[in-house]
């Protein structure tokens, strides 16, 4: 079947993040962390609390999007505040802990491990309905740290038309399924572009959302137009002003795909 065994999720009312939601890609560049910032975007708009774990420490991207900047500081109860974006959405990404954007991090693996922990337990999340984790890029070591070093609930694959090719969602499954974890759905971006009086163009070839679900056995949340609009929106921090039917229609799937 095709169904999910949410079961899996954790069901407790207690938990003051209701689940951790990792975001993963078989390669860079396919727009995972772009995904990332516009689903919690869309369900923000839906009502949800949302956070946004950037697990990428050493190609953070996610405060950028938000234009959130600055240091975080310490919160009441004496952990980390997160940053906020506009819309309230918490963030904390690596970026904050730099002193310029552009610095690079170079740090061995039980350092990034031990940094995405810290994102996840010191930091004071409050109450929230979905903690999005953006992962590294690929499926090696990096990606699999921070996945191990957080209680990840599922796990959605952003995919890109070109990506079932070259097998790397089979990559993505392995990789999933090593660690335990579940795929609780797929989103393809990038699957077409749309011009004005509505004509799609299938720009990167045919889309493979029927596949996707049949080598995931996980459901299709959401199939992403190309949009050139979003790179301008995305540098200079105003990602929150973007709106297209596609997102809301991906945040709704998800809400009801992950409901407990
Ligand atoms: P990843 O996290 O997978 O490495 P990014 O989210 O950083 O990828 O996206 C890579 C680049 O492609 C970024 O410049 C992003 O703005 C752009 N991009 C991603 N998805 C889309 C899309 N659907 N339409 C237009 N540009 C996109």
């Amino acid at each position: 079947g095709k169904g999910i065994p949410l079961n899996i999720l954790s069901a407790d009312p207690n938990r003051k993040i209701k689940q951790v939601i990792a975001i993963m890609s078989g390669k860079g560049g396919v727009g995972k962390s772009l995904v990332t910032g516009l689903l919690a975007v869309s369900l923000r708009r839906q009502g949800q609390r949302v956070g946004i774990l950037d697990g990428d420490i050493t190609g953070p991207s996610i405060a950028r999007m938000f234009g959130t900047t600055g240091s975080p500081t310490k919160s009441a109860s004496g952990g980390i505040e997160p940053l906020r974006s506009k819309g309230g959405i918490k963030v904390m990404s690596m970026n904050m802990f730099l002193e310029k954007e552009s610095d690079p991090v170079v740090w061995r693996g039980p350092m990034v491990s031990s940094a995405i922990k810290q994102f996840y337990s010191d930091v004071d999340w409050g109450d929230l309905d979905y903690l999005l984790v953006d992962l590294p890029p690929g499926t090696s070591d990096a990606p699999m740290t921070v996945m191990q070093a957080l209680p990840v609930d599922g796990v959605v694959v952003v995919s890109s038309p070109q990506m079932l090719a070259t097998m790397i969602v089979m990559k993505c499954i392995h990789m999933v399924q090593q660690l335990k974890g579940v795929i609780v759905g797929v989103v393809e971006n990038m699957a077409y572009f749309e011009t004005p009086n509505g004509e799609r163009y299938e720009i990167f070839g045919a889309s493979n959302g029927t596949e996707l679900v049949s080598m995931t056995g996980a459901p299709l949340l959401g199939q992403l137009p190309i949009d050139p609009s979003l790179a301008a929106l995305c540098d200079s921090g105003r990602v929150e002003e973007y709106y297209a039917e596609a997102y809301e229609l991906l945040a709704a799937n998800f809400i009801s795909t992950l409901k407990i």
